[in-house]
Parts: C-alpha cells; sequence; structure tokens
C-alpha cells in the first residue's frame, strides 16, 4: 500500500515577492524528498527554515495562521496541509527553541530520532511485523508519518487525531499494523484484568448480602434503626427531604400547577391538567374531553356531557377551576383568566 502524498504542484512558481525577499527555494529532487520526510529539516540541520512541501519556498515566518505562509501564498489550512504531507513541520526549529527555552542542536536531534527515514517508513506500510523484524520493542511506527510512538496511536498522545482519524480508520489503511506497544498493552491487559475482577468480587458480595439481609430481617431492622438513630444521619435525611420538597415545588410551578398538588385527589389532578393544557377550556369542551379519554367516571350523570347542566357538575369544576387560576366563561364576557371566577 502505497500512502506517500502525491506532490501537488511541480511547477516551482517563484512567488514575486519571494524573489524580491530572496527567499531561497530547494531543489526539486530536495522537494520530493521533504514530502516523503517530516523530519527532512532536521536530518539537513536547518534550523531557522521550514521548506513549505506545496511549492519549495524554505521560509522562516512560521507556516500556520492567517498570516503564515500557507494561507497567504497557497490559501490552504494547516489541517488540509497536513493532510496531504503528514506531520510537516510549521515552524523554524530556532523559532520553538526560542519559545522552549531549549537548545536548537538537541531539538533537531531529537526530531530526527523521532522519526523512521523515508525508506524505513516505506518498508513498515508493507509489514505490520516490521517492529518486530526489527527488533523495537519499546515503540511503533505510525505508518503514516513515520513517527516513533512510545505508548499508543490513540489514548494519552492522541497521535491519530493530528491525521483527524480514529484507531478504526487508522488499521483500515494499514490492516494489522500495531497501534501501542507491548509495554502499553501489557499494562491495559493487567489493568482490564483488575477491572474484571474487581467487578465479578463486588457482584459475589453483594449477592451474599442480598441473601443474609433476607435470612436476619430483624438484624437489618436493628442495623436501620441505629443508622437512623445518629444524629448526623437525621439531620442528612432532614436536609434531603426539605431538598426533595424545594425540587417538587420548582417542578410545579414549571408546570403552572399549585404548589399543593399532590394533596389533591386523582379526579381533581386529571381535571385540572385538561384545563391547564389550553389558555381557556369550556365546560362543555371539557366535559367531552373527559368523555372520549374515557378515564374518569361521571359520578352525576351516565356521561359527563350529560351532567354539564347539573348543579353538582358545576360546582365540581368550580372548585377545581378556582384552584388552578383557571376561571370559566361568563356568559356574554370574554373568558376571565386569572383568578375564580364562578362557571
Ligand atoms: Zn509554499
Ligand atoms: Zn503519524
Amino acid at each position: 500500500m502505497e500512502q506517500n502524498p502525491q506532490p501537488r504542484s511541480e511547477a516551482r512558481n517563484q512567488n514575486p515577492q519571494d524573489r524580491a525577499n530572496n527567499v531561497p527555494y530547494v531543489t526539486p529532487t530536495e522537494l520530493e524528498a521533504c514530502r516523503r520526510d517530516p523530519a527532512w529539516e532536521s536530518r539537513q540541520g536547518i534550523s531557522d527554515r521550514v521548506v513549505c512541501r506545496e511549492c519549495a519556498a524554505s521560509v522562516r515566518t512560521p507556516m500556520g495562521g492567517k498570516k503564515g505562509h500557507l494561507w497567504v501564498r497557497h490559501r490552504i489550512s494547516v489541517a488540509d496541509y497536513r493532510a496531504a504531507y503528514p506531520s510537516a513541520r510549521l515552524y523554524s526549529f530556532r523559532l520553538i527553541a526560542q519559545v522552549q527555552g531549549c537548545e536548537v542542536g538537541e531539538l533537531i536531534r531529537r526530531t530526527a530520532e523521532r522519526y523512521v527515514t523515508p525508506e524505513e517508513l516505506n518498508e513498515c506500510r508493507h509489514d505490520p511485523a516490521w517492529e518486530k523484524l526489527c527488533n523495537l520493542t519499546d515503540v511503533i511506527v505510525c505508518r503514516q508519518c513515520g513517527a516513533k510512538i512510545r505508548s499508543a496511536l490513540c489514548g494519552g498522545t492522541h497521535h491519530l487525531s493530528q491525521h483527524g482519524w480514529s484507531l478504526k480508520e487508522y488499521l483500515a489503511h494499514y490492516p494489522g499494523a500495531p497501534w501501542r506497544t507491548a509495554a502499553v498493552a501489557d499494562a491495559q491487559r493487567r489493568t482490564a484484568a483488575r477491572l474484571r475482577a474487581d467487578l465479578e468480587h463486588k457482584k459475589r458480595a453483594t449477592v451474599a448480602s442480598v441473601r443474609w439481609q433476607k435470612n436476619n430481617p430483624e438484624k437489618v431492622k436493628k442495623i436501620q434503626a441505629k443508622y437512623r438513630a445518629r444524629p448526623e444521619n437525621k439531620k442528612k435525611a432532614l436536609a434531603l427531604n426539605r431538598n426533595h420538597r424545594a425540587r417538587i415545588r420548582v417542578l410545579l410551578q414549571a408546570a403552572k400547577r399549585p404548589v399543593d398538588w399532590h394533596k389533591r385527589p386523582v379526579a381533581w389532578r386529571l381535571i385540572a391538567t385538561e384545563l391547564l393544557l389550553q389558555d381557556y377550556l369550556s365546560n362543555n369542551e371539557l366535559a367531552q374531553r373527559l368523555d372520549s379519554s374515557n378515564i374518569l367516571r361521571c359520578p352525576y350523570e351516565s356521561t359527563w356531557r350529560a351532567s354539564v347542566e347539573s348543579k353538582g357538575f358545576a360546582e365540581f369544576i368550580r372548585r377545581i377551576r378556582s384552584w388552578i387560576g383557571r376561571p370559566g366563561r361568563i356568559k356574554g364576557k370574554t373568558p376571565a383568566r386569572q383568578t375564580g371566577v364562578t362557571p
């Protein structure tokens, strides 16, 4: 599988401004080499410039950002650039050393060591067992950019996110390629085994505890009473109750329901729910709804509609309307909306 990016522009159209500024350009052979090697600058010992893999310009300024070379010259984002040239450098070693306060030479040396050569990358892309063959036990190679990774491609280091890939996508491109070192695999296997054992232990303990409680109800009652009698637990229970009541109050207010909602009979709450569903509902419409929903039997007549004119019904509904602040219509007037008005 050949994953080397195809050169995107062979011709080196030297930018007039770059020419005026004497920006050097690498040769076509060098351009080809550095497109295949993210560590090309470090292997060449170039400390104060970065080669643009797109146009071969060797620039001092940063590559990324709105004022960077990539955007100013090519109108391409860092993500697009690195999709074509995985892990290509964006900053010169000198700039990085200034920011990090480290030694340039050391930085260059470490970077060169961190990547396999393009030839090695080509070999390992074709061979999932390449690390084993080379006796590399403490690193694995990212088949996309050639970085030597000391832990895993995903997880803590998030190396694959640089390539915009998930582990699944990586393995689809490079089937069978290792994605974690043997040490990490070992540690992860041990952690998984420990978690499994813990879970088993907890399960067994729960089963034993439930069995014991079932066989010793008197002892359980004694323990619970002792627990509740402790002053700190009494306080906790009171606070919990208070919080619970406050939460219910907020929920009722949000649903525009009176705070004594749960103290009223079910019939009240069912009828009030119907009345609260819309701004105004006449007694006739309400009776129709109650009949069609068929969950509440009418105590006055055979159906709610038949009982609309009865005194008992009118009084019953008036009390509910008054309770939730949804009065009925007064003949000849617009529906009153707020306070308890007789229907
Ligand atoms: Zn360029
Ligand atoms: Zn990589």
